[in-house]
């Protein structure tokens, strides 16, 4: 397995590791700040530091089948670093950054909008969400106004796990979520703006909606007779260092 540093910190952009298993198409590492591609959120790109200062270019990274081990995906041609050899991963920061930004906008969108979400897909500071709406009229104006005041809450984002017995002893947490928590894994990640947005989530996030900046709606579109799919896009490109 692999420690997902992502998930406890994502704002890592690199960290020592150790390679515990590398193959043509595969690299696994002890721990890693890499995204694994899923929940909409496309998986991270960077590179090794190799001890010579050599680097491995990774081009994705995804989850094995036992989602636990994160696989890091080597660019095509890119030598590979031998098992047991210590690298520094360092993530394409500014591309995570942006993606980050982007998947927390897409929380504030469903509130926004508060209809049953059936899809979504999170881009470099642009994302979507598809709505089961019905026959409701989405007005571009008011959705960007109403992130606009969102977004100036400047409200703080937590993540914190539940067990499914605690979850269960507290059914009025699920009333404040929208979307049902997956149970039978034992315990489940949630994903908190303060006083706006409770809900299962893996995804990667800022740690303050301020950091969004402002959000465009770039378009509105039907899909099939219930749903809208509405696109957004972040105008602002924040310094990442
Ligand atoms: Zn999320």
């Amino acid at each position: 397995m692999t420690e997902p540093l992502y998930r406890s910190d994502p704002y890592a952009r690199e960290a020592p590791a150790t390679v515990t298993d590398a193959a043509p198409g595969r690299i696994v590492l002890d721990a890693a700040p890499f995204y694994p591609r899923g929940g909409g959120q496309p998986g991270d790109r960077g590179e090794l530091i190799r001890a010579d200062g050599s680097f491995v270019s990774i081009a994705d990274t995804v989850y094995e089948p036992d989602r636990t081990t994160i696989r890091l995906v080597p660019a095509e041609g890119a030598a590979l670093p031998s098992a047991g050899e210590r690298v520094t991963a360092r993530l394409d920061w500014p591309t995570r950054y942006a993606r980050m930004r982007a998947h927390t906008a897409l929380h504030l969108l469903s509130v926004a909008l508060p209809y049953p979400v059936t899809g979504g897909a999170v881009g470099e500071a642009e994302g979507r969400l598809d709505f089961d709406s019905g026959e409701t009229a989405f007005d571009r104006a008011q959705i960007e106004a109403e992130l606009a005041r969102l977004v100036a809450t400047d409200a703080a984002v937590t993540t914190r796990w539940i067990a499914d017995e605690e979850l269960a002893a507290n059914p009025g947490l699920v009333k404040t979520m929208k979307v049902k928590p997956p149970v039978g894994s034992g315990k489940v990640r949630l994903v908190e703006i303060a006083g706006l947005d409770l809900q299962p989530c893996g995804g990667t996030h800022v740690a303050r909606l301020s950091e969004i900046g402002r959000i465009e709606v770039t378009g509105i579109e039907k899909k099939g007779k219930q749903n809208r799919r509405v696109r957004i896009r972040l105008l602002e490109t924040p310094a990442t260092g």
